[in-house]
């Protein structure tokens, strides 16, 4: 008899598994549909012997010094800031959009102070902002908007920025500054061995026990267990009784070029031409050093494993007719991106999971204490 069966092996799955069976001594299963652990952030050696991210970039980056503590008991790290080029009128810039990505598409020579009374003077007048068209129009205008944002969310996404939330652009500012970050958290790096090594050590442990190839549907009425983490796609918990909540998805194209440097930078954008978004080459993330280098093309599309949440405000509402359901489950907790619908970072799901844990032991207490 399992104290909990956890179907998921990505973060939310494998941090409550370390938790559950190593702070709190309970015997734990977990299972995965796929051949491997680590969900999405699963990395590994390819033929050319390059460590690659199956499931495209994963940079780890948080602000939270409790999940960076946590996870670094299992792993050491590899200090990296991400910085991402994008293809706009045939100039490689960079994005966020900065000084620098303003003077050179234009061939300028503004200051920062320049900069932001430029902004002023082109930014649109928004009074209530709600899409994601609206967060950048409101911030750096229509021209810079088309170039940059428009056609890259309506590739990534299917739709058009004016259908998406305000959230998912605002996921990248705008700076008047030469700061050409893609992020500005307090502690970005990468696990210096990768991904899989970290959660082969968060879960090794004599109470956790691993399946995988394996789907919860075919095993939940024959493994014996007390109470259930579940970490996949909500509505496919409760057989999409209120209908399917969208997905988007990406078609991952790995390559490996006889050259030692594809591209400058880890990630380049490619917001008005080709079908896929972006190219990712991962020597830069790893500072591996190889005669080859390995990158991944990400085409998005509908209809195939489940990435992206779509944050619009009638997939927020048939969400929480299935929160509402999971809510009426005690006995299954529902944890991270695919089971809360939340477009989340790894680090966010940690602290998801995390959270989890202290609820789930507090409600343990307070069952002792009645
Ligand atoms: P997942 O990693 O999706 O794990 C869920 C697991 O459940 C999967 O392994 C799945 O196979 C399994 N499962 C589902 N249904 C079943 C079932 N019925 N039976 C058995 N098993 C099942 N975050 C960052 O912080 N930085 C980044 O740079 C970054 N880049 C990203 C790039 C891409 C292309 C994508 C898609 C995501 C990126 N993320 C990034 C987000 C990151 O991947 C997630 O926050 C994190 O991996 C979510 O962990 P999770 O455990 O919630 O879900
Ligand atoms: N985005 C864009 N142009 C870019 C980069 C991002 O329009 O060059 C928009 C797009 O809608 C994207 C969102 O900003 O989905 C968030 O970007 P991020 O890089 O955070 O996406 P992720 O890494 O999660 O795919």
């Amino acid at each position: 008899m399992f104290d909990y069966l956890i179907v998921g092996a990505g973060f939310a799955g494998s941090v409550l598994a370390e938790r559950l069976a190593n702070d709190a001594g309970k015997k734990v299963l977990i299972i995965d549909k796929r051949n491997h652990i680590g969900g999405n952030a699963y990395d590994y050696y390819d033929d050319a012997g390059i460590l690659i991210h199956k499931y495209g970039p994963h940079i780890f980056h948080t602000n939270s010094p409790e999940v960076f503590g946590y996870l670094s008991r299992f792993t050491q790290w590899r200090p990296y800031e991400h910085r991402v080029l994008t293809t706009v009128d045939g100039k490689l810039l960079p994005i966020p959009i900065n000084l620098d990505t303003v003077n050179k598409l234009y061939n300028l020579n503004l200051t920062s102070e320049e900069l932001e009374k430029f902004f002023d003077s082109i930014k649109e007048d928004v009074k209530n902002i709600r899409t994601s068209e609206d967060v950048v129009v409101s911030q750096v205008g229509r021209d810079l908007y088309e170039k940059f944002f428009r056609n890259y969310t309506r590739k990534q996404w299917g739709m058009d920025p004016s259908e998406l939330d305000k959230m998912v652009t605002s996921r990248i500012p705008t700076r008047t500054n030469q700061d050409d970050r893609y992020f500005t958290d307090a502690h970005q790096a990468m696990p210096l061995h990768g991904y899989t090594r970290m959660f082969e050590k968060m879960i090794t442990h004599p109470n956790i026990h691993v399946m995988l190839n394996t789907d919860y549907k075919a095993v939940k009425d024959i493994i014996p267990f007390k109470k259930m983490i579940f970490t996949g796609p909500v509505d496919e918990y409760f057989d999409y009784c209120y209908g399917k909540l969208p997905y988007r998805s990406l078609q991952f194209v790995h390559k490996t070029y006889d050259t030692r440097e594809f591209q400058q930078v880890a990630v380049v954008n490619y917001p008005n031409e080709h079908e896929y978004t972006r190219i990712t080459e991962y020597k830069h993330l790893t500072g591996q050093t190889h005669e080859k280098t390995s990158v991944t093309y990400e085409y998005p599309c509908w209809n195939s494993d489940p990435y992206y949440p779509v944050p619009k405000p009638e997939n927020a509402e048939l969400y929480q007719k299935y929160k509402s359901l999971a809510d009426e489950t005690p006995d299954v907790h529902f944890v991270g991106r695919l089971a809360t619908y939340k477009y989340y970072n790894m680090d966010q799901v940690v602290a998801q999971a995390l959270s989890t844990y202290s609820k789930i032991t507090q409600h343990n207490l307070a069952d002792i204490a009645v």
